[in-house]
């Protein structure tokens, strides 16, 4: 039945069960652990004889609920929900790479997704090869004998760059890897790589699916199979699983998602273009805009182009941050999907660890800019954009 859903309605309805005291909202399952009628029934459960539940790291009601709804909306078999974004990426990646096996993913990815991989995996004797993703060729030349997963995030930050889905998965088929992506920056509304042939799309469901700023959550959606070995394993074992407070908060969150993803898309869209022919604005990154290299996968990937914007200033690295110090409205923070727009300086702050030399390779300059549009009054956003570019020199 929940297949014939549009996913605006999916969003409100999936995963939802009949709970015994009939409240509309599934109440929350704040509980640890689950008593058994018996010892044997204790015995079943640990035996995988009788389904229910054992204890919340294993499962619980009310993440379950969520896990069903995520599970629907990107089309997968399962769903699991964790910690945090990188606790569903790392359970991704530890569910399959072992000792000796190789890793081909984006040269851009989220910060800490660069340093899992570089840092944490590469101490197991995992390596780890970073490449172009919208360079075919570039990709399939650094697979090797042992590479096991492929793995990217698209739109990614600093450029929005856009990366095809259909040829990833292509590309994965062919020399049998796994294939991972994060679908944070677009949600199942507007993207579902699964559809695309991909094996497994993470998610930090701090941002978009969660919207209120309030949790740090993450979610990892994928086959059966696959589940067996993240969650009853990887998860079960390293013990990043999510709060039943925090999946309660997501499912309330997500009822609003269609709604809230219409508003941000279009303050985004109106946001981009008022910025493109701002005379202070050197450049404008957003798939949004014909200018921009991933707009050609608009509507074959990607059904709008999300709420995140990066844009260069025709400015010094002094003055950039002095714009961000005199923008009205936005708050200055890291993060995205919440209601507030969010401003943030890469070259002092997500990428200042860089040396200078690689953040001209990675094209953090000076002037870069990143915003998350917020769910403000496009006027007012528009307004604060007017008053902070009117007080550059
Ligand atoms: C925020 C983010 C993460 C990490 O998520 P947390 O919930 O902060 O752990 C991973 N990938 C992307 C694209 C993100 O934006």
């Amino acid at each position: 039945m929940q297949q014939k859903w549009q996913l605006a309605t999916q969003v409100i309805h999936a995963g939802r069960e009949k709970n015994e005291s009939g409240a509309l909202v599934s109440p929350m399952c704040q509980s640890a652990t689950f008593v058994f009628d018996s010892a044997e029934q204790g015995g079943a459960r640990f035996a995988g004889e009788e389904q229910g539940y054992i204890y919340t790291r294993l499962g619980n009601p009310t993440t379950a609920e969520l896990e069903r709804k995520l599970a629907a909306l990107e089309g997968s078999e399962a769903a699991a929900a964790t910690a945090s974004g990188m606790a569903a990426v790392s359970a991704a990646l530890l569910a399959n790479l072992s000792h000796g096996d190789h890793l081909v993913a984006s040269n851009a990815v989220y910060g800490c997704t660069f340093s899992l991989m570089n840092s944490q995996l590469s101490k197991f004797g995992i390596e780890v090869s970073l490449v172009n993703f919208s360079d075919e060729a570039a990709i399939k030349s650094a697979i090797k004998a042992n590479t096991k997963v492929i793995f990217c995030e698209t739109p990614v930050n600093p450029h929005l760059d856009v990366y095809d889905l259909d040829m990833i998965a292509r590309i994965a088929k062919q020399h049998n890897l796994v294939s991972v992506v994060d679908n944070t920056f677009m949600t199942p509304l507007l993207q579902q790589p699964i559809k695309h042939g991909i094996d497994i799309v993470i998610h930090s469901a701090t941002k978009y699916l969660n919207g209120h700023g309030d949790v740090i959550a993450g979610v990892v959606c994928a086959s059966h199979a696959q589940m067996e070995v993240i969650k009853f394993e990887v998860l079960k074992d390293v013990g990043a699983v999510m709060s039943p407070h925090d999946a309660w908060l997501i499912l309330r969150g997500l009822k609003t998602l269609d709604v809230r993803l219409e508003r941000h898309c279009h303050n985004a869209q109106n946001v981009a273009e008022y910025l493109a022919h701002h005379p202070k604005v050197a450049k404008v990154y957003y798939p949004g805009l014909k200018s921009h290299s991933g707009y050609r996968l608009l509507g074959r990937q990607m059904r709008r182009a999300g709420g995140v914007i990066a844009f260069e200033l025709q400015a010094s690295f002094a003055e950039s941050i002095k714009f961000v110090d005199q923008l009205p409205l936005f708050s200055i923070a890291v993060s995205l999907g919440d209601a507030e727009s969010l401003i943030q300086h890469p070259a002092s702050m997500t990428h200042s660890p860089y040396s200078d030399e690689e953040r001209s390779r990675a094209g953090i300059s000076d002037s870069l800019l990143r915003i998350s549009v917020g769910l403000e009054s496009i006027e007012d956003i528009i307004q604060a954009l007017e008053t902070g570019l009117s007080q550059l020199p």
